[in-house]
């Protein structure tokens, strides 16, 4: 199974996600080979889950609360991503767990609440370029991968996401995607993940069409997740083909 996951960010406003979906359906095959998910922001998963859901692409939230409802300001809860059509959610970003504090605590949580409403969890792991330097990469991917051991088993994506390649162009080498891959399936297997549920782990950071062809031979690569280049939806709709 391959993937292609869009990461709107906080970008787009109604006009041009609808403009956007138009197009992208234009430009991919009816039915398209590879499972093409959009994380829209919150604001534009009613409109964009209208559009493509009846095509079979997936719509993800871009996060969602491990509580069902209550006092939590500014956050959504699962059930209202489900309320407006989303399929799936992401997990664990980079930028949540740089800029909002997001803990492995909080989303072992995240992922038991996404699966009680049937969503599809895309968790994303990554290390810094710091952690990268000290040597400490799959340190870090075993620990980020250790909730897995709270959660149990359950239908998952996974993406990598060096942080050092997410919005800065410098792609990671095909020797430190091969490993990093390779690590994160080990461990997938040895968390018992992978038993009865296919997970596909995703690459991400700074994925283009130039970029793509020759991450998606990397063994274990199984798709992108894509910020910068999903806003384009040519360049997104020629993604999608290369993973088809
Ligand atoms: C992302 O936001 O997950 C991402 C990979 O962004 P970019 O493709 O812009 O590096």
């Amino acid at each position: 199974m391959r993937c292609v996951v869009a990461n709107w960010k906080m970008n787009l406003r109604s006009e041009e996600a609808h403009a956007f979906c138009e197009d992208l359906l234009l430009h991919i095959a009816p039915e398209p080979q590879a499972e093409v998910g959009i994380a829209p922001p919150f604001t534009l998963l009613s409109l964009v889950s209208g559009l493509v859901r009846p095509k079979g692409l997936h719509v993800f939230g871009q996060n969602g609360h491990a509580e069902d409802k209550g006092a939590f300001t500014g956050e959504i809860s699962m059930p209202q991503l489900r309320d407006v059509g989303c399929s799936g959610v992401l997990l664990g970003h980079s930028e949540r767990r740089q800029f909002f504090g997001e803990t492995d605590a909080a989303l072992a949580k995240k992922i038991k609440a996404a699966w009680q409403w049937d969503l599809l969890p895309l968790l994303c792991i990554g290390e810094t370029l710091a952690q990268r330097d000290a040597g400490e990469t799959l340190a870090v991917l075993g620990q980020q991968l250790s909730i897995l051991s709270q959660t149990g088993p359950g239908p998952l994506w996974v993406a990598y996401e060096p942080v050092w390649a997410i919005g800065t162009g410098r792609r990671a080498e095909a020797p430190q995607v091969l490993e990093a891959h390779g690590f994160i399936r080990a461990e997938l297997i040895r968390h018992g993940a992978c038993a009865d549920y296919e997970v596909p782990i995703l690459y991400g950071g700074s994925v283009t069409p130039e970029s793509f062809p020759e991450l998606l031979n990397i063994p274990e690569v199984a798709g992108g997740l894509v910020g910068g280049a999903s806003l384009d939806p040519h360049k997104f709709a020629a993604l999608v083909k290369q993973a088809g």
